[in-house]
């Protein structure tokens, strides 16, 4: 299978992630888990692990999902999926980037066009088909069972099931790859341990990741030996970083949103014991007891535990930008402070800057506040925040959506249907997106839009989009 090929398909399971309920595009795990990423893609091309060619035919994506299963797992074209479910049980961020490194070399060594080209009678449709069913099966055990009685899953599990051989080169190489990111190497050991422990309990069908990967002792001797000379292998999981503590926590309220699960965070919190713990482990209890006490719509709550959160963690450079950004989020939802408090977080958020390195998350707040705020000059500035952000980032949708909103509210119609628009074409959904462009057209037609110059530019915009898009969505329905 060439490149081209299994980037198309990729680009077809990723368009029905990205529809899928449980697709989640948080900004603060995002960021998080992006600051791991990329390190391992950089190292992967230092390596020469990752070849010029692949590195600009696929996508290199990773897509979250809301699952509270533990799965990571690669897809065809350069897309990987992460579960929350795995992100909250990792105890580092070297774990993390043991697995991501090693389903980063399943692409990078071709193990999946591998795969399919072995199952050559089957058409990419069928193959699409089948590993979206697979993940599917994956998500709930019970659900699963039914779908693999009905055939067609079960080959698509062994369609996803990666030879020995295989799993054995992506652990070298995923090992080299995480190492000269500068991860630390027991990572990678520390996660086969913790795996391993899973594997003794019963296995409740949590854990899709060791089915997909299973355990072997030789797998876990060869990690072991790869180990630094004289390092001793101790058993104990690695001790998590603040930040790392209080992002398993995120992971872990976002993956689990019921009313009882939620409160449950209180009662940790409020535990005599806890100020005896670990200051990180403390850290994680107080973020996730302060997020769910925002997704419980008790701000109060939500403040108290942010600010036993903020004298704990001080002035820790890694985790101080977090905490930062949870005591924004906890001010948004709660929509009341005044005029002047909203300008104020706002400007705390970096929104007087004009600066071109604003993280995402900031980006994302900023614009939340602006709606808030909803005055002329604050809109405007986000909206020049967000267009110079997607100048450079046009495949972010949910910039884009935000982008769309804060038009609206400025009373740019044909604007804010543009941005919709591309918002559904990062997405993939080329349908979607030119129905929204033609929408704009006729925007544009009814309110005779474009008799100024400005708007006549972007009618141009719109129509240049339009025969683009087209174009793309021609392509996509040949695919079938
Ligand atoms: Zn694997």
């Amino acid at each position: 299978m060439t490149s081209a090929n299994e980037r198309r398909l990729g680009d077809r399971i990723a368009r029905e992630l990205y529809r899928d309920p449980d697709y989640l595009d948080d900004p603060v795990l995002a960021d998080y888990v992006q600051g791991i990423w990329q390190p391992l893609l950089a190292a992967a091309r230092q390596r020469g692990d990752l070849s010029a060619e692949l590195d600009e035919r696929f996508a290199w994506q990773i897509l979250l999902g809301r699952d509270r299963t533990v799965n990571a797992f690669a897809l065809p074209g350069g897309y990987l999926g992460l579960n929350l479910g795995l992100l909250a049980v990792v105890s580092s961020r070297d774990e993390l980037a043991s697995v991501l490194g090693h389903e980063l070399s399943h692409v990078t060594q071709r193990h999946i066009s591998r795969l399919i080209a072995k199952d050559s009678q089957q058409t990419p449709w069928v193959i699409g088909a089948m590993i979206l069913g697979a993940l599917a099966a994956s998500k709930n055990p019970d659900a699963g069972n039914a779908l693999i009685v009905g055939g067609q899953a079960l080959s698509a599990q062994n369609q996803l099931n990666f030879s020995r051989d295989m799993e054995r080169e992506a652990d070298r190489v995923g090992f080299g790859v995480m190492t000269q990111a500068g991860f630390e190497a027991r990572g990678f050991v520390t996660m086969f341990d913790k795996l391993q422990q899973a594997a003794r309990l019963n296995d409740s069908g949590a854990y899709p990741y060791l089915r997909s990967h299973p355990l072997t002792t030789e797998r876990i001797a060869d990690m072991q030996s790869r180990l630094p000379l004289g390092s001793v292998h101790s058993p104990q999981v690695m001790t998590p970083t603040t930040l790392h503590a209080m992002m398993a926590a995120r992971a872990q309220v976002l993956s689990n949103p019921g009313v009882d699960a939620l409160r449950s965070w209180q009662t940790l919190v409020n535990d005599p014991g806890l100020p005896g713990q670990p200051a990180a482990q403390q850290a994680g209890a107080l973020y996730g007891a302060a997020l769910a006490a925002i997704r419980l719509r008790d701000s109060a709550v939500a403040r108290g535990d942010w600010q036993r959160l903020q004298a704990l963690v001080g002035t820790d450079p890694g985790a101080a930008q977090a905490v930062r950004w949870l005591g924004a989020e906890i001010d948004l939802a709660a929509r009341d402070l005044s005029l002047p408090q909203t300008r104020a977080l706002a400007t705390s958020l970096g929104l007087d800057q004009t600066t071109a390195d604003l993280r995402r998350p900031e980006l994302i707040l900023q614009a939340q506040a602006a709606m808030q705020i909803n005055q002329v000059d604050t809109l405007n500035t986000v909206v020049q925040n967000l267009q110079r952000w997607l100048a450079a980032r046009p495949k972010d949708a949910l910039a884009w959506q935000w982008l769309a909103s804060l038009y609206a509210a400025q009373n740019q119609s044909l604007r804010a249907l543009r941005a919709e628009a591309e918002a559904q074409a990062a997405r993939l959904d080329y349908a979607g997106a030119l129905d929204r462009l033609k929408a704009a057209q006729e925007h544009v037609l009814a309110s005779g839009a474009s008799s100024t110059s400005a708007s006549h530019i972007d009618a141009s915009i719109v129509d240049t989009r339009l025969r683009q898009i087209t174009a793309l969505l021609k392509e996509q329905t040949l695919d079938h």
